[in-house]
């Protein structure tokens, strides 16, 4: 941050910079779809396209106002490949990056570095090291090969590379996939890597209002795990350790797992709050309009469509019982705001967001938004029977020990560290002054295999037979 107030990287302002950028990657995307699409050859990987912006614009760059620029955009060819393959068109790539200013999101790490959110939530900018940027591109062919034998990961996707030099200076670019939407709202978030040295977040970053925590936080905070359901395990836990191979293979290190949790139960409870305090507002003020937030009724969800398939969800009210056990209490949560106390014709309503919402992230968003029973039984088959590769970058239900049921968005995050570089030092020196065991900086394959190990025993558990109720819990 600058003496003016603004946020600065190598003495760019971040609004200067994320214009600049925009301007780039407007230009070159929009060039590439007058190159015709082919296989993607060997060469592809280590083309660099370099363009000069002047100022007010030349035959072929348009002006922007800003100092000179030079804007480099790393394999074009193939990085428009990979976003194919993620079914990713030309336009969107171009309308999600630069017709909407982005938004700055500030960073616990340490490295400094600069992240950019793209307005519709789907893509993440951050400024990454020369280092970090030149092992990418080494790093795309065999990425790459891997991610299309194997897309069901939690790996990173990289959908472009970028350099903006300006004033003899380079800031290296990368765009990735945004594993947390704004629209959800997060009770917390873990960077978590299976060590514990110095994995506690600091107390500047537990004042934010959503900190991200660590390892060790995590440990306090969840003694018993995250519970799963055992399908859901044995999945997750397989595709961790699947990708944990792949970074290991490539010696990379220092990666983290990236988990934001929405609580459904929590969530509830701070919406009847507020609703409860709306009406005793209005009841106050002696106004006969009660405005309530438009929870929809539970026949709304039979207007979901699950995903491939053609017919609506039957409605599933009759099946949802009053529970017994213990945790049986889950399922009442909801059908207050659901049926409330019939005060409010139906009406009067606004239409249910759910019935709004049109792509399957909205129609998730909305499920997220109002846990109902008929939704959370809903939610629950939508991850059961939905292709694993959707569902694993967008969300998984699960419980805390309190049996309140959690929502994971998660993904594997920060793999550009090689072990290779600077790495073989610090270990040397910080073993010998610390537990080797203990530090997060240390062998790929020792990393790895704590990671996965730290993942499958002490972050998730699968759900004891009986704990929840049978018709969430397959088992
Ligand atoms: P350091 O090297 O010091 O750990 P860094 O600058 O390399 O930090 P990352 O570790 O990549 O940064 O990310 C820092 C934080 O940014 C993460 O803990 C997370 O909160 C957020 N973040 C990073 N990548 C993503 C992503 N793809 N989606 C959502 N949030 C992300
Ligand atoms: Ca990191
Ligand atoms: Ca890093």
């Amino acid at each position: 941050v600058d003496e003016t107030g603004n946020v600065t990287y190598k003495r760019f302002r971040a609004n200067d910079l994320m214009f600049c950028i925009q301007t780039g990657i407007r230009h070159s995307v929009s060039k590439l779809a007058s190159k015709p699409e082919r296989d993607l050859l060997m060469k592809d990987f280590t083309v660099v396209e370099k363009v000069f912006h002047k100022k007010d614009g030349s035959a072929f760059t348009p002006a922007h106002g800003m100092n000179d620029f030079t804007f480099k955009s790393y394999a074009p060819i193939a990085f428009r490949y990979f976003r194919e393959l993620f079914g990713i068109a030309p336009d969107d790539y171009m309308l999600s990056l630069c017709d909407r200013a982005m938004i700055e999101i500030s960073n616990p790490g340490a490295s400094g570095s600069i992240f950019y959110l793209t307005e519709d939530d789907e893509f993440i900018l951050k400024t990454v090291m020369y280092r970090e940027a030149e092992f990418l591109q080494k790093l795309l062919p065999g990425y790459y090969m891997n991610l299309n034998q194997n897309p069901r990961t939690l790996l990173p996707k990289f959908f472009g590379q970028y350099c903006y030099q300006s004033l003899g200076k380079n800031v290296r670019i990368i765009c990735m996939n945004n594993l947390l939407p704004r629209k959800v709202k997060y009770h917390q978030k873990f960077d978590l890597k299976g060590s514990t040295y110095k994995r506690q977040a600091s107390a500047a970053e537990r004042q934010k209002q959503v900190p991200t925590l660590k390892d060790l936080d995590f440990m306090q905070l969840y003694p018993e795990g995250i519970f799963l359901e055992p399908e859901t395990y044995d999945l997750l836990i397989r595709t961790i350790r699947r990708d944990c191979t792949v970074l290991e293979s490539f010696k990379i290190m220092d990666y983290s797992l990236l988990i934001g949790i929405h609580n459904l139960d929590l969530q509830q409870k701070e919406l009847e709050r507020g609703d409860a305090e709306r009406t005793e507002v209005a009841r106050r003020s002696g106004s006969i309009t009660v405005q309530q937030p438009d929870f929809g009724s539970p026949t709304d969800d039979d207007a979901i469509h699950r995903p491939g398939s053609s017919s609506p969800v039957p409605p599933s009210q009759s099946e949802i019982k009053p529970q017994s056990s213990p945790m049986g209490s889950l399922f009442k949560l909801g059908t207050k705001g659901a049926s409330g106390d019939g005060s409010l014709p139906r009406n009067n309503r606004t239409r249910p967001p759910l019935l709004r919402a049109k792509t399957n992230r909205e129609k998730f968003a909305a499920i997220v938004q109002e846990p109902t029973p008929a939704r959370t039984q809903l939610y629950s088959k939508f991850n059961q029977e939905s292709d694993t590769s959707q569902i694993l970058p967008d969300g998984v239900l699960a419980w805390n020990s309190k049996g309140e049921r959690l929502l994971l968005f998660m993904g594997i995050i920060d793999i550009l560290q090689c072990y290779k570089l600077r790495k073989k030092m610090e270990h040397t020196v910080k073993s010998v002054v610390l537990d080797g065991d203990q530090i997060s900086v240390c062998h790929p394959s020792f990393y790895s295999r704590r990671f996965q190990d730290f993942m499958a025993e002490k972050v998730f558990r699968k759900v004891p037979p009986g704990m929840f109720p049978a018709h969430v819990s397959p088992s």
